[in-house]
């Protein structure tokens, strides 16, 4: 680790390939980015990387938007690569013009053969250069044969180095790299030049990316260089892995964010979590991003790779729930059809709640018809007796309970469980001081005489 720099202003980049849906993994990166640009007055761009016609799709892309929006990452602006196919271009001439790509013909097959070659030699599978040595009547050849150019990046074999606000000092080798292929012989863009000429375009100072990356960054530093543009400063966070360990595949359905908003998770429990995964300090609830940026530090992550437990997100899920202010839910609770939720209702309820959803539960406890379980008619009904009269208030329920035990001597368990049962229908649930006033006499009354109200 190493101090964090000071980078007022400044802009950072979340680049997803919408070749999928956002899981976990991904949205730690947005989140990450996010904060590093609120932390420090910063731009975040949310790119595209949509360069693979293939892969690519309108769909995934308009599904990555609403999982930001829905996590309340707002992007200062918008690029997608596929618009940016003349700025790629443009570079490639001048790279070209630097003699820094060269045109290639092997086909994947003879590269493959190459590979597995130098690998049972027990040498690193680089590419040999042998199109370097190609002349103009060599080229024109394999262009008559049908063959079509594709163009690698000329490495330069020498250091390469950076210090990276997670991993510290960071060395690569040019020679030790293959020389990347930058243009398929179709003329599509890979990754790798894109990449690097909108960093450049874009004036990204921070880099924040995967480590999965790592080596790429190696090889973009050249380009970059090569183009004359500023190198930016890298932080590459250890990849999430699932509870066990393994990989988070986009493949796996259930770490999706539009699976977790399915599944009734809050997206500032996603953010809380994310936020600090992977770092010293601990996961706690948090109602909105202005605390997580306030406390946010890049050089706080560390090199473990973080786990990704949704059994932790959920018991956080409840916990932010449990203090959400009524403010907060209020459309919501509307929206869920609840209309008797209100802020008292709210208060009374929240601390028993895993989802917002599991509110309809004890909306219907209090205004709904419950068929009352009664384990002790008798019990119920001369509990009823002491009913205290009208206006009910939270104080209601102790004066009643004390009375019922003067009545039948009975206490503890004994005497609050068959009274919950009976008014509510549940065994547990929020407290009755506080559930008993919404739900009424008229109904309490009812329900302890066993009838459903
Ligand atoms: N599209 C790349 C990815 O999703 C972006 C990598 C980068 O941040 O440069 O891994």
């Amino acid at each position: 680790m190493t101090a964090e720099p000071n980078m007022k202003g400044g802009a950072v980049r979340f680049a997803p390939s919408p070749t999928g849906l956002m899981h976990v993994g991904n949205a730690r990166l947005a989140l990450v980015n996010w904060l590093f640009a609120r932390a420090h007055a910063g731009t975040f761009v949310l790119r595209l990387d949509d360069t693979d016609r293939e892969r690519s799709r309108a769909e995934f892309a308009q599904a990555i938007e609403q999982d930001l929006r829905w996590l309340g990452l707002a992007w200062d602006r918008y690029e997608s690569q596929s618009a940016r196919l003349s700025s790629y271009d443009e570079a490639c001439a001048r790279l070209r013009a630097a003699g820094r790509l060269y045109a290639c013909y092997e086909t994947g097959e003879e590269l493959d053969y190459m590979r597995r070659r130098q690998i049972k030699a027990g040498k690193p599978p680089i590419y040999d250069r042998a199109a370097l040595k190609l002349d103009e009547s060599d080229r024109q050849r394999l262009e008559s044969e049908g063959r079509k150019a594709h163009w690698r990046f000329r490495l330069e074999h020498k250091s390469i180095r950076w210090d990276d606000l997670v991993r510290g000092p960071q060395e690569f080798r040019g020679e030790n790299l293959s020389d990347p292929v930058v243009v398929r012989a179709d003329g599509t863009y890979l990754y790798m030049l894109p990449s690097a000429v909108d960093d450049a375009d874009m004036a990204i100072t921070h880099v924040i990316r995967g480590e999965d990356h790592v080596t790429n960054t190696a090889i973009q530093i050249q380009m970059l260089d090569a183009l004359g543009a500023p190198v930016p400063a890298f932080a590459h966070l250890p990849l999430m892995t699932d509870a066990s360990g393994a990989k988070l595949s986009k493949r796996l359905g259930s770490v999706t964010l539009e699976s977790l908003r399915k599944d009734g998770i809050e997206p500032m429990a996603i953010n809380s979590l994310l936020a600090r995964l992977g770092t010293s300090e601990a996961v706690e609830p948090h109602l909105d991003l202005d605390a997580l940026v306030a406390t946010f530090d890049i050089t706080r992550f560390g090199r473990a790779q973080p786990r990704f437990d949704p059994a932790e997100l959920k018991a956080l899920n409840a916990k932010l729930l449990h203090m959400m202010p009524y403010a907060m839910v209020a459309e919501r609770l509307t929206a869920l059809g609840l209309g008797h939720a209100d802020a008292r209702f709210w208060d009374a309820v929240r601390r028993n709640l895993e989802r917002l959803e599991d509110a309809g539960v004890w909306h219907g406890v209090c205004y709904a018809v419950v068929t009352p379980a009664i384990e002790e008619t008798e019990f119920v009904r001369e509990a009823a007796k002491v009913l205290p009269p009208d206006p009910w208030s939270e104080t209601t329920y102790g004066t009643w309970t004390e009375a019922v035990g003067e009545r039948t001597g009975r206490k503890g368990k004994a005497l609050f469980l068959p009274l919950r049962l009976a008014l509510t229908g549940r065994s547990h649930g929020p407290e009755l001081k506080t559930l008993l006033p919404l739900i009424g006499r008229k109904r309490a009354f009812a329900r302890l005489h066993g009838e459903a109200a």
